[in-house]
């Protein structure tokens, strides 16, 4: 074994929760940051990345083990040795925890598995048949192929092929069982742009190469996905080498969009979500970090992957919390691709229909450009949208469709068109209730109510899957017949739609039906047919769908987000029905929106129907800043959890004990969390809250490191959060 000496000793950081990387001797092999090596750690090798070397206590040369071998990959970039420690600062996690998400196709760390294939070898054999002379024939351009690929392309049977073999005009060779990925092709035709895309298409692309945030804003149908096909395709054109990354919420990955993708580009993009198998996971990281994969679409996590040349970045839908990562390493993926933009000098691309407040904010402060694209594309109209005042109209007893809508409905289907009633809320009913002692069925497992999936024929919690029968005796007063359903679901709903239309097709669509991408694939595609009359859905179906018969949407319960009053509360509910209202009337059918409501004067209804974003943004910006919160101010959620309620109330008690106060941080709490059973583990909160300036991640170190631990007990940190439960 080589001895190491002072100057050979390198850092490895490993994919692992670890405090940072650790030393390892050289071993005399020629390493560098970024570099992949196989290192031996607690009796098992593992695989890490070369890191930087921060100074500080150094582990005597004598007991440093030395790297195993460095692996045949390219490095990762030093903008990604950068990003990964800055998320890793900026989420208070640790890095190992942050390279992890890197290293997520732990398959393309193995010897890639490879196929048998035949190549010419030595010289034609002496008796040149026609059929092997086919074959020599298909062998001039020394693509490697399989026994069955020349059989195929040749028209010979298998022991033509096996002849020249034992010849040893064949040469058997082994190559990658990965298949290269088809190159997108940019210089494809593309549709004649409108003047206004053409000019954010200009506008965007006058900023240069380097770091430059550009919002695109238009109404859903307004032609952005063109808008960011061009610029990727002028990408593509101009660098050879470089590489685009499309993020979308996971759920508007959609067999549409890839097929226009396909139409534009002539090829499938590299796809990185959570349902990508392993082999695939394999043959895209390798593509990736080759820089083979050109064009690259994915949800979130495809941030984290080892681009080789990364040279822009598209957030479509930015508004959408999908974005928010809230598990593991909680981070938000649209706020770090700007990061990551900003690290590697490249342009990125926030497309929405309805941005975010942190983004507007950033255009009214000059941080980034906006380009507006005023128009739906061609001759769709926006629709009309309307609200119902449910407290005039309401439904008949019992019943969640008001008059109006139902007449409505009873109309557009008379037509010939589509409605879609939206509801964001899967199952039959919310709540059950015993209607002789007033119990109510919980999960034991958390702060929940039981849901009823009639379908289903049980009762479902949606926070940690627990199950439990349908019940006819109440488990409390042991009545029967009292059990209850509160409230609607989609499946409820669509049940009242079938008695007030019961000629109409009817389709109910939310993650329960969808339960595989065929599925949802062909449910989508009865829609677009109009093999459907009514649809019924969450927002499963709001995202990106164009439906051309679909000229009616009735929002069930437009009230539901406002409820909880978290801090996006109004932000989000406007998105989300401006969203589902864009759905109606896509092209040449005029459509019309429905939006039942028990509060028509709250701010966000009248923004809707009078159709005044900037009014509602500007109105709900200028509400935050009053209050000091974001865009203006920041916040950091601390959640303490564990089995014992003893002992994460203790927790809970320190950490407000040693909560920091003054320069501008305020800290609320210890409370019970609103979700204060969560998988059978206890939850208290925290609010940290500090002005634009202060420094948040140190205060919540210092913060963290003054409260200690108690046994059993976790604290999380989320930084920027989304959800307030
Ligand atoms: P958005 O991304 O804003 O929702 P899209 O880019 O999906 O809008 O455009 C809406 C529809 O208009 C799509 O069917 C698209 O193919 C079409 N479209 C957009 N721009 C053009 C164009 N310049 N020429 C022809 N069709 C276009
Ligand atoms: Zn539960």
């Amino acid at each position: 074994m080589v001895k190491a000496a002072a100057d050979d000793r390198v850092a490895v950081l490993l994919p692992l929760p670890l405090a940072g990387a650790f030393d390892y001797a050289g071993g005399g092999l020629a390493i560098a940051p970024g570099d992949f090596v196989r290192v031996p750690l607690s009796g098992r090798e593992v695989v890490g990345v070369v890191w930087p070397r921060a100074a500080g206590k150094a582990v005597a040369p004598a007991r440093l083990k030395a790297v195993r071998a460095r692996l045949d990959l390219p490095p990762l970039s030093l903008d990604m040795l950068r990003f990964i420690d800055w998320v890793a600062a900026y989420t208070l996690t640790p890095p190992g925890a942050v390279l992890k998400m890197v290293m997520s196709a732990p398959a393309a760390f193995d010897p890639l598995p490879v196929r048998r294939a035949y190549v010419r070898g030595g010289p034609p054999p002496a008796r040149l048949t026609a059929e092997r002379a086919r074959l020599l024939e298909m062998l001039l351009d020394d693509r490697p192929r399989s026994v069955s690929e020349l059989c195929r392309l040749a028209y010979v049977g298998e022991g033509v092929v096996r002849g020249l073999i034992e010849a040893g005009t064949l040469m058997a060779v082994d190559v990658p069982a990965d298949a290269p990925y088809d190159p997108p092709d940019p210089l494809r035709p593309a549709p004649a742009l409108s003047a206004d895309q053409q000019a954010a298409v200009d506008g965007i692309a006058k900023n240069g190469d380097g770091f430059a945030p550009a919002l695109l804003e238009g109404v859903t149908g307004s032609g952005k996905t063109e808008v960011y096909f061009e610029l990727i395709a002028r990408l593509l054109k101009k660098d050879s080498s470089a590489q685009a990354l499309v993020l979308l919420p996971e759920i508007a990955l959609t067999s549409q969009w890839l097929g226009r993708f396909r139409d534009r580009f002539g090829a499938s993009p590299v796809l990185w979500h959570s349902d990508v198998g392993e082999a695939e996971r394999r043959r895209a990281w390798r593509a990736v970090t080759e820089g083979k994969a050109r064009l690259v679409v994915g949800a979130r996590s495809a941030l984290f992957l080892p681009y080789r040349n990364l040279q822009l970045i598209v957030v479509d839908e930015e508004h959408d919390q999908a974005f928010k990562q809230e598990e593991g390493v909680i981070y938000q993926g649209r706020d770090m691709a700007v990061v990551r933009a900003h690290l590697g000098r490249f342009p990125i691309i926030l497309a929405s229909a309805t941005p975010s407040l942190e983004t507007v904010h950033n255009v009214n402060t000059g941080k980034y450009r906006a380009f507006l694209l005023p128009d739906r594309h061609g001759a769709a109209e926006l629709p009309d949208i309307r609200a119902i005042d449910m407290r005039r109209a309401p439904p008949p007893r019992g019943a969640f469709i008001s008059p109006p809508l139902r007449d409505a409905m009873a109309a557009t289907v008379a037509a010939g068109e589509q409605a879609l009633l939206f509801l964001n809320r899967r199952g039959y009913a919310p709540l059950t209730l015993c209607r002789a002692c007033g119990h109510r069925l919980e999960c034991p497992h958390c702060s929940a109510w039981m849901v009823e999936h009639r379908y289903a024929g049980r009762l479902e919690c949606h926070h940690c899957g627990h199950l439990m029968p349908l019940l006819d005796e109440c488990p409390s007063c042991a009545a029967t017949g009292e059990m209850t359903a509160i409230g609607p679901g989609v499946e409820r709903v669509a049940e009242e739609v079938a008695e007030l239309l019961p000629e109409a097709r009817l389709l109910v669509l939310s993650s329960d039906q969808a339960t595989s991408a065929a599925r949802f694939a062909s449910m989508i595609d009865d829609i677009e047919s109009h093999r459907v009359d009514v649809v019924i859905g969450t927002q499963i179906v709001t995202k990106g769908y164009h439906f051309p018969k679909l000229t009616l949407v009735g929002v069930v319960d437009a009230d539901l987000g406002l409820t909880g009053g978290d801090l996006r509360a109004a932000e989000r509910t406007y998105q989300q029905l401006s969203q589902v209202a864009g759905r109606a009337g896509r092209e040449s059918l005029k459509g019309s929106v429905l939006v039942q409501t028990y509060m028509p004067e709250h701010p966000v209804m009248a923004a809707l129907v009078k159709g005044d974003k900037a009014a509602f943004v500007a109105a709900e910006l200028a509400e935050r800043q009053t209050q000091g919160m974001p865009p203006f101010g920041r916040l950091a959620a601390v959640i303490v959890s564990g089995e014992e309620a003893e002992a994460v109330i203790r927790m809970a008690r320190r950490l407000g004990m040693a909560a920091p106060h003054g320069n501008g941080v305020s800290v609320l709490g210890p409370a019970p969390a609103p979700l204060a059973l969560l998988r059978g583990r206890h939850r208290w909160r925290l609010l940290l809250k500090a002005t634009r300036g202060a420094d948040v991640q140190q205060t919540l170190r210092a913060w963290l490191a003054r409260a200690g631990g108690v046994k059993g007990v976790r604290v999380q940190v989320d930084v920027d959060p989304y959800g307030f439960l």
